[in-house]
């Protein structure tokens, strides 16, 4: 009990040291790593899936492009047979004969390739025919310059001049095979009677060269399907997009323009983003990880964090007792010297007293009870002092039977009495021997108070001894004032201050 009190005397920094140290900082480092780790997975997660949905969407805008792209080459080699017929130059160009147009050409379209709309367009942009699956209206008209029908004619037109040959009595046309068709007909997209539909258009012209083109533009076939939900089905046949839609505003993944680059529609569907896969795999990662890393660190740190126990159990073990008297428990001088240096240097702050103590009559009860005994009242003594002291100051044993009071709870005179008086009467009990034998000791007291008597260790302590020889000197079992010395030896400490 008079041990622990006396621990609780210490200054700071000296009692039980802090167990926050290394293992919080394992723990800090180790929540640090886990959660750059998980956060370096997640970005590397995040980079991928987007990449992947990047890349996806590309691929997938491509395809459609493609699909497009095919179903006008479709619609290009089928008008092909028809447009590149002597036959065609004949009852066309050169004497244009309805019952043709109607009976062969336009049921030829219709029945064998299911070109839906399918247009004549003469030179100067004249529409010589129109029809409606077989139904054929040959009602002629001139197109308006704003006419989809005659920018898809105008560019068939130029692509056939771009591959226009002379041949005997007129002209003819590049033969190109058909897989290459895109070279002489015109591919896009066209608004035709308020519809939006897939158009090709290409040169009505001569393929063996009996009969001739004439001078000036020649007619085009304009072949059309419109852009319904035939179509749509019929494309997502080889696509499989979910909700594969066309509508006719412009808000869709992929738009589509006519031959002047005006949007007529867009198309739309449910993009498939394989981002959202990968987190699949990237979630499971990331835990994995941070769990196996939370599990090791938790170990190491368990580890780390009872080795440093252990370490700073023996430390403070050690401290204490490089601080502690052996035999009595109470501070040793080394202690008793830091702390009070430590309370000079807080002195401005907070003033203290020092009451120096030494045994009367004690060598007496090593002359007769023997060493032993001897030992026996100074650790009985100690006990009484510091249970007098109580938490009023630190006590400490500084020689054979000398002892030494720092007081720092108050320091006036009347309370400083008060206690001394209360050690005098405490140490003068008598002390029963575990031999059995009573004894009685006293003590004399020396009382400094700081900063009167001293501003630093030295003179302080100086004065206290000086104090503590007037009361010997006085008769023993007293305490003694440093402020009742003589004049002159106040003087003397002032000297030493
Ligand atoms: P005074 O009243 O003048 O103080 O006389 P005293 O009998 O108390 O004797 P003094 O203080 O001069 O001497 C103290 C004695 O304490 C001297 C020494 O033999 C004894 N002593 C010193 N250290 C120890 C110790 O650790 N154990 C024991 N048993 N005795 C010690
Ligand atoms: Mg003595």
């Amino acid at each position: 009990m008079a041990e622990r009190d006396a621990a609780s005397q210490w200054p700071a920094g000296t009692g039980a040291p802090g167990r926050f140290g290394l293992p919080a900082m394992v723990r800090l480092f180790a929540a640090v790593l886990i959660s750059l780790s998980a956060l370096s997975l997640l970005f590397v997660g995040d980079v991928a899936s987007r990449k992947a949905d990047d890349i996806a969407i590309e691929k997938q805008l491509v395809l459609f492009e493609n699909v497009l792209r095919d179903r006008h080459n479709l619609l290009a080699r089928d008008q092909l047979g028809l447009a590149r017929w002597d036959h065609s130059v004949e009852n066309i160009t050169l004497k244009f004969r309805a019952s043709y147009v109607v009976e062969e050409f336009v049921s030829s379209l219709w029945y064998d390739f299911g070109h839906e709309r399918s247009f004549l367009v003469g030179p100067g942009g004249r529409l010589l025919m129109s029809a409606w699956q077989d139904e054929v209206d040959l009602t002629a008209r001139d197109l308006e310059p704003g006419d989809d029908l005659k920018a898809v004619a105008d560019l068939a037109v130029a692509r056939h001049h771009a591959n226009r040959t002379t041949i005997e009595g007129g002209y003819g046309q590049k033969p190109v095979p058909a897989a290459d068709v895109h070279q002489i007909a015109a591919f896009g997209f066209a608004e035709i009677d308020g519809e939006v539909m897939l158009t090709t258009a290409m040169a009505i012209v001569p393929d063996d060269g009996e009969v001739a083109l004439p001078k000036g533009d020649p007619v085009i076939l304009i072949s059309a399907r419109p852009i319904d939900t035939e179509f749509v089905n019929e494309v997502n046949g080889q696509l499989e997009y979910s909700d594969l839609s066309f509508s006719r505003n412009g808000n869709g993944l992929l738009t589509v323009e006519n031959i002047e680059g005006e949007v007529v529609g867009s198309f739309d569907w449910t993009l498939y983003k394989p981002g959202a896969e990968i987190w699949t795999v990237v979630v499971p990662a990331v835990v994995l990880v941070c769990g196996l890393m939370l599990v090791a660190s938790l170990v190491l740190g368990r580890y780390i964090s009872r080795l440093s126990i252990r370490l700073e159990d023996s430390e403070r073990r050690n401290r204490e007792l490089a601080h502690r008297d052996a035999l009595s428990g109470l501070a040793n001088r080394l202690f008793f010297d830091m702390a009070l240096n430590e309370a000079a240097e807080r002195l401005a702050h907070a003033p203290f007293a020092v009451i120096a103590g030494d045994l009367d009559r004690f060598k007496a009860v090593n002359d007769i009870h023997g060493h032993a005994a001897g030992d026996e009242v100074i650790r009985v003594v100690a006990a009484r002092l510091q249970a007098a002291v109580g938490d009023s100051g630190l006590v400490g044993r500084v020689g054979g039977d000398e002892f030494v009071i720092l007081v720092n709870a108050f320091r006036d005179r009347h309370r400083l009495s008060l206690l001394a008086q209360h050690i005098i009467t405490s140490v003068t009990q008598p002390i029963t021997l575990a031999s059995g034998a009573v004894v009685d000791v006293g003590i004399s007291l020396g009382i400094a108070t700081a900063p009167e008597n001293g501003a630093s260790a030295r003179p302080i302590m100086a004065t206290a001894d000086r104090a503590l020889y007037a009361s010997k000197e006085g008769g023993r079992g007293r305490a003694f004032f440093a402020e009742d010395l003589p004049s002159e030896t106040q003087a003397a400490k002032d000297e030493a201050a």
